[in-house]
């Protein structure tokens, strides 16, 4: 973060001695805690100082988060996620193997006539009911699939850098990113809008690397 030489003289008084209240800090500086409001604000949502109600402002060093960190946890799920490749729970094993041909897709996101999220399949679930002998085309994928309610979701509005977390804990590639509802019976659901997948971190690994966004200012 590039910091204006009036925040950085601000850094270095409550370096020397923090905590330092908005107007002492003011007095040092020969300015009015009015002005240097905003500049504050900025070093305090960058991570480098810590206000503490009645108390002051303290020095946080280098424990902010560094730029990278700070634009992941910026970025919104909703901004960079797929469209969703969904199928619905009843059609047969063969013709998912078929569908994750045509959608050019690891993994399929299983759903109802509703739109609500059942379960997902994945291809070693498909390789694992072909060596068991069972009847691609005559069983449907219910019968294979991981379901509700131990499917890992992801929320528009949740940061890049969660949803990244989630598919590394969970060692899966992809996040089915839903819209959770009251169904008609009262109980909550999850529609289905879109995917989050490993290849929507690569990709964006490699523009952030390539500072190209192609419309920064919406994101930073
Ligand atoms: P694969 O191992 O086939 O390359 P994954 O690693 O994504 O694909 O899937 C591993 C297992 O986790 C599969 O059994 C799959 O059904 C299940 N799975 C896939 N995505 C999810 C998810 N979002 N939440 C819970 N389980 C999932």
């Amino acid at each position: 973060m590039q910091l204006s030489e009036r925040q950085e003289k601000i850094l270095e008084l409550v370096k020397k001695s923090s905590p330092m209240t908005g107007e002492q800090i003011a007095s040092q500086l020969n300015l009015n805690r009015a002005t240097l409001r905003p500049d504050l604000t900025i070093l305090t949502m960058a991570g480098v100082l810590e206000a503490r109600p009645r108390v002051g402002y303290f020095y946080n060093g280098n424990a902010g988060p560094s730029p990278i960190a700070q634009r992941f946890r910026q970025l919104r799920v909703g901004d960079f996620k797929s469209i969703a490749a969904a199928v619905k729970e009843s059609i047969s094993i063969y013709d998912a193997v078929v569908s994750m041909f045509t959608n050019n897709v690891g993994s399929l996101i299983v759903i109802n006539d509703e739109r609500e999220l059942k379960g997902m399949v994945s291809r070693k679930d498909i390789l694992k009911a072909s060596l068991g002998n069972m009847d691609l085309h005559g069983m449907p994928i219910s019968v294979i699939m991981t379901r509700m309610p131990n499917i890992i979701m992801a929320a528009s509005d949740e940061s890049v850098l969660e949803a990244a977390r989630k598919l590394v804990q969970h060692q899966i590639d992809t996040l089915p990113v839903v819209e959770s509802y009251i169904n008609e019976g009262g109980r909550e659901s999850f529609e289905v809008v879109g995917r989050f997948t490993k290849t929507n971190v690569t990709s964006l690994f490699v523009e952030l690397g390539q500072d190209k966004f192609p419309n920064t200012a919406k994101w930073f």
